[in-house]
């Protein structure tokens, strides 16, 4: 049987950066594909954490263990539903054997270059231990920046316009960070000593996303520093860390969509990167901001692309 014998759609660049502008499809891309549903989970998210289960700045002006541990364990819990939650459904109750995978095989049970030989347990013990860390730790410490006020944090109700921007701002800075981080990451050096753990997941899964080595997580996870000096609302924080902590876990999934029920399915997984972990030399970025396209890196799984790439390597190897 081929090995991918589903067809995810082919991915085109966002309206917002094509010629002739098209502006009516550009809003619809910004406010529904990015949105819906996502980006509003997240959006709720954050709101709720910021109510429920964020400490106020008064309190978190002093680091103290106590409050750091509780946002370490806050964060640990979002992660382990989403990636659990998702496993579970995906890979341990099959519940849609391989319907949309983008690839027919399966997580590795037995492979030694993953701790104790399994992917899943190498995988949730990295994004764990190193990768809710490090979130928590830069997402700690900008507080801390807030709170002792070396920069002041706009309220909602001052500047409504500028928190609704701020939003979309989240998702373009991170998309932008991330291709910048990575492509540093795929220099010789850190690649060898640093991103490789990340790239041992040819067929990844939840657990995935966020699965690399601690100097992988100090790059991925400094996103947090623009907003030392750009005045956020903590909300905007919180999403950042949502963003870049538990995003990935749905991305990664492996899966291009949830199925649940016979007619309702949910986008998950983002075939962009995904080719980027079966090619490597691909997709430094991800599709909102095709900075790949501008280098020559952009491949959106068309046959032509495809064709595209396999030269560019040809070319390269020679
Ligand atoms: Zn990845
Ligand atoms: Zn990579």
């Amino acid at each position: 049987m081929n090995e991918d014998s589903y067809q995810p759609a082919h991915i085109k660049v966002p309206p917002m950066f094509v010629w002739p502008p098209r502006p009516k499809q550009a809003l619809r891309y910004l406010t529904i594909d990015i949105m819906v549903p996502w980006g509003l989970f997240w959006i709720v998210l954050a709101f709720l954490l910021w109510r429920f289960a964020t400490p106020d700045f008064e309190t978190m002006k002093h680091l103290s263990l106590d409050w750091i541990a509780a946002l370490w364990v806050r964060n640990a819990i979002i992660l382990t539903v989403v990636a659990g939650g998702l496993h579970w459904w995906l890979y341990i109750r099959r519940a849609q054997k391989t319907e949309t995978k983008f690839t027919r095989r399966w997580l590795a049970r037995e492979n030694n270059r993953f701790l104790w030989g399994d992917q899943v347990f190498d995988n949730i013990t990295l994004s764990l231990l190193s990768g809710v860390t490090f979130w928590t730790l830069f997402e700690a410490a900008t507080y801390w920046w807030y709170g002792n006020s070396y920069i002041e944090s706009p309220a909602i109700s001052g500047a409504p316009l500028y928190f609704i921007l701020s939003i979309w701002g989240v998702f373009f800075w991170s998309t932008l960070h991330f291709y910048l981080n990575h492509r540093l990451l795929h220099t010789k050096w850190l690649y060898t000593v640093a991103h490789e753990r990340h790239h041992l997941n040819v067929v990844t899964g939840p657990w995935s996303g966020i699965s690399m080595h601690p100097i992988e997580h100090l790059l991925y996870f400094s996103v947090f520093l623009l907003w030392w000096i750009v005045p956020v609302h903590p909300v905007i924080i919180i999403l950042t860390g949502l963003f870049q902590g538990v995003s990935p876990a749905v991305s990664h999934c492996g899966f291009d969509y949830l199925k649940l029920g016979k007619k309702l399915q949910i986008p998950v997984g983002d075939n962009f990167h995904n080719l980027h972990h079966r090619f490597f030399r691909i997709n430094y970025g991800n599709s909102l901001m095709p900075v790949d396209r501008l280098f020559g890196s952009w491949n959106g799984g068309s046959d032509q692309d495809m064709q595209k790439m396999r030269e560019r390597f040809k070319h390269e190897a020679n």
